[in-house]
Order: structure tokens, then C-alpha cells, then sequence
């Protein structure tokens, strides 16, 4: 009776593993074929915290891996206010219009936190949400684990065996944030706007290392002398930077998201920027990099999550950081003994 119970059991078993796991190949051929309620759904299932979603994710997106990297990834940056919606909805209309398949997908900062959404939750870009050649994701919802740009990694691979040419990252310019989504993206534009002399100041912290292209936005009406001046002034800061590991000399131009104007012209930016790092090789070693950093991320991320559940850490955790605060333990000491608790060699 027991074995035949344990036999049954077993039987249940493989088929409901038989049975996800088709599952998982049918969604990953739906993805494949190009089907964005597929695709949205896989999106979801990188974005839950729950574990069987998580397993599930993975199964799909290995079965996809095969597929993806076929695309340039655009990472777009800026203050809220630069006009970030504006363009990404002009700008990928006309890419749609050429033929390209393009993605939009967001990274908010503050959805991770649940301080509500810089991004906004509005339904953004209605007009390229329209279009049968574009998919236009929202930020992830603030459970998404491992915070900022986690589960956006996998939607940019998903995207790509979906069959999307261009994947733009939109990202509010708030300093951590423009990093991470600089490590998932092969060239990143930073969206200006000259106006006011405060605005310019802010438009030389946010050229960093980080920004490939910059595009001073709002360049019409009485605004448009204002541009081409900041223009000019960025471009002059740039050439005072270092050369970079690229290769690639930061440009600088002007646009107008309002009135359609510049954007043929950054897209050309964009098209000679990959076409330069592919030529020297950078395109891919950046890509190789960043899927490295990725790993490193995950396993820090995986450890110090282990790290914390472990059931004698935990317990110990308390009394240690007290001790600490209490200077009656160096940190030193305090980070090994707990490690000794993990590696269970106290
Ligand atoms: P985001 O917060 O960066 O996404 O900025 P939005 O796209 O929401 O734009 C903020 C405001 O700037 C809106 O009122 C837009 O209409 C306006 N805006 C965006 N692009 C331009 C532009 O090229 N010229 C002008 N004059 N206004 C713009």
C-alpha cells in the first residue's frame, strides 16, 4: 500500500513536471513567433517574486537564449521634465515607420521602493503603443526583486527573441540608476534641455562617463539659439574628457521631440555609434562585460539572500550588530564570526 502510494506519487509528479515543462517550451515558441500577449506574459513571470514564476522565467528564457542579441539596446536618460516620453514616442513611431520592430521598456527607480512612480503610471506613449511593430512595457511593479534593472535584463533578451530590432531602456537621471541601465544597453543618450542657466548647470553634471550620444531636446521656438548654444558648450566639455575605452568621442545635437526635428539625425548618431564599436570589436566586448557584471551581480545578490536566511545567522545577526554600534566588537571580527556561523565553522 505505502510503495503503491509512493509509486503514484512519483507518477504525479513526473507529469506535472512533464506538463510545465511544455508549458514552458509553448511559451517560449509563442515568444518566438512573435506574440507580444506571450511575450507581456513571460515579462510578468521575470518580474514575480514568487519562486515557482522565478523557475519558470528561467526555463523560458534559457530556451530563448539561443534567440537573443540580435538588436541595439538604447539607453535613454534624463530629469523628469526633459521630455524622455516625448521623444521615445516620436523617435520610435518613426523607426516603426522604417520597418524596425521597437521596444520600450522602463526603469523607475522610485517603483522598486513603492514611493510611487517618477516614470508616472499613466499610460505613457499611446500613440507608439498603437503601432503593430511596437511593445511598450511599463516599469516593473515595486515587488520586483532584487530592485532596480533586475528583471529588465531578461525582458531585453525576451524582447529580442520576440524578434524586436531596437530596445530602448528609458531611465530617470537619478545618479545609481543611469549606471545600471548603462551595464545593460550598447550605447546610452542622455536627453538634455537648455532653458534656464540652472539647466545648464544640470546638463554638465549629467554628462558623465556615461553618456555615448547627448541630445539637447526643445530645440524650437525661442528656445532653439538657447540649444545650439548648450550644444556647443557640451560638446566643448566632452573634448576635455579622457578618451574612452570605446573609442568613441561623445557627440552632441540638437532635437526638438515636439516639432519632429533631429531625430532622423539621432538615429544616424545611434546607427555610426554602433556601427564604430562594432568595427573595433567594443560592441561585443562590452556585451561579454556586461553579461559577466550580471553574474557577479546575481551571485552577490543570491549570497547575501542566503546570507540572511541562514537560520544561526540570523539569529546571531542582532546581538552582533549591537555589539558593533557598541564598539565592543571590530566589524572585522563581527563579519567573520558571522561568516563562521554560515560556513558553519563555529
Ligand atoms: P519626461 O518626464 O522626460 O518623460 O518628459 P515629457 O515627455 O513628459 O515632457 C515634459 C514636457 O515637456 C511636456 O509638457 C512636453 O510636451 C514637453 N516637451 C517634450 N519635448 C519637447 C520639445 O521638443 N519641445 C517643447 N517645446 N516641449 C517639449
Amino acid at each position: 500500500m505505502g510503495a503503491e502510494h509512493h509509486k503514484k506519487e512519483k507518477i504525479s509528479k513526473i507529469k506535472a513536471s512533464v506538463k510545465s515543462g511544455l508549458e514552458n517550451v509553448y511559451l517560449a515558441q509563442e515568444v518566438r513567433s512573435g506574440s507580444i500577449k506571450a511575450l507581456s506574459q513571460a515579462i510578468t513571470l521575470t518580474e514575480s517574486i514568487k519562486s515557482s514564476d522565478i523557475e519558470k522565467a528561467q526555463a523560458v528564457l534559457k530556451e530563448l537564449l539561443p534567440h537573443t542579441g540580435n538588436s541595439v539596446r538604447i539607453g535613454i536618460s534624463g530629469v523628469p521634465g526633459a521630455g524622455k516620453s516625448t521623444f521615445i514616442e516620436a523617435f520610435g513611431c518613426l523607426l516603426c515607420e522604417a520597418g524596425q520592430k521597437v521596444a520600450v521598456l522602463a526603469v523607475d527607480p522610485s517603483s522598486s521602493v513603492g514611493q510611487g512612480s517618477i516614470l508616472g503610471d499613466k499610460t505613457r506613449m499611446n500613440i507608439l503603443s498603437a503601432q503593430s511593430n511596437a511593445f511598450v512595457r511599463p516599469s516593473p511593479s515595486s515587488g520586483s526583486l532584487g530592485g532596480v534593472g533586475r528583471s529588465t535584463r531578461e525582458s531585453i533578451l525576451l524582447c529580442e527573441a520576440a524578434g524586436f530590432d531596437v530596445i530602448i531602456v528609458e531611465t530617470v537621471g537619478v545618479g545609481q540608476n543611469e549606471t545600471t541601465v548603462r551595464g545593460m544597453v550598447d550605447v546610452f543618450v542622455l536627453l538634455a534641455v537648455a532653458g534656464t542657466g540652472d539647466e545648464l548647470q544640470g546638463i554638465k553634471r549629467g554628462i558623465t562617463e556615461l553618456a555615448d550620444i547627448v541630445l539637447v531636446n526643445k530645440a524650437d521656438g525661442d528656445n532653439k539659439a538657447r540649444a545650439q548654444a548648450a550644444r556647443q558648450e557640451i560638446a566643448r566639455a566632452f573634448h576635455l574628457q579622457a578618451s574612452r575605452q570605446s573609442g568613441w568621442g561623445p557627440e552632441v545635437a540638437v532635437c526638438s521631440a515636439l516639432k519632429h526635428t533631429g531625430l532622423i539625425e539621432a538615429w544616424d548618431v545611434i546607427q555610426r555609434y554602433s556601427l564604430f564599436t562594432k568595427t573595433n570589436g567594443y560592441f561585443w566586448t562590452n556585451r561579454n562585460e556586461q553579461l559577466i557584471s550580471w553574474l557577479h551581480d546575481l551571485l552577490k545578490d543570491h549570497l547575501w539572500r542566503r546570507f540572511n536566511e541562514h537560520p544561526q545567522v540570523n539569529q546571531a545577526m542582532g546581538d552582533t550588530e549591537q555589539a558593533v554600534k557598541k564598539l565592543e566588537l571590530p566589524a572585522n571580527e563581527a563579519a567573520d564570526r558571522l561568516l563562521g556561523l554560515f560556513l558553519g565553522r563555529a
